[in-house]
């Protein structure tokens, strides 16, 4: 089978990638090592810039995905000391 681009790695940067691809006109293979859902990190929040890339590209997020309550900013602790707060310009979800 020919395609015309392959994407290798199905996170967030590799479905964006291949969806762009895709709905441009591209024939895109997208390929994943792990089964799907995968687990990975995460501090479970959806920051307002990705809600806005996501639902973009694929539509809005089902509602059945977001908890109701609103998330303002994250903060990340580092192992060695370092310590950031992030506030988001607009809600997030989680
Ligand atoms: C501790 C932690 C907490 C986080 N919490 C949040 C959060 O709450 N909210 C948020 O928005 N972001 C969070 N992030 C950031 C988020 O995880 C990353 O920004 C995001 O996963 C990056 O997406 P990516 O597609 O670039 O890479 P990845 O998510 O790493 O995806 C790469 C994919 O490529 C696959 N792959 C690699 N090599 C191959 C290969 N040779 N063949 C096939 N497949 C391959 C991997 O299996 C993987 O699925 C967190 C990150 C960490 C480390």
């Amino acid at each position: 089978m020919y395609y015309d681009v392959l994407v290798v790695g199905a996170g967030p940067g590799g479905c964006m990638a291949a969806r762009w691809l895709s709905s441009s006109g591209f024939k895109v293979a997208l390929v994943e090592r792990e089964k799907l859902p995968r687990d990975k990190p995460c501090g479970g929040f959806v920051s307002p810039q990705a809600a806005g890339l996501i639902e973009e590209a694929f539509g809005a997020v089902p509602s059945s995905c977001v908890v109701s309550q609103d998330v303002h900013g994250a903060r990340l602790l580092c192992e060695k000391g370092g310590d950031y707060e992030l506030p988001f310009p607009a809600p997030g979800f989680p």
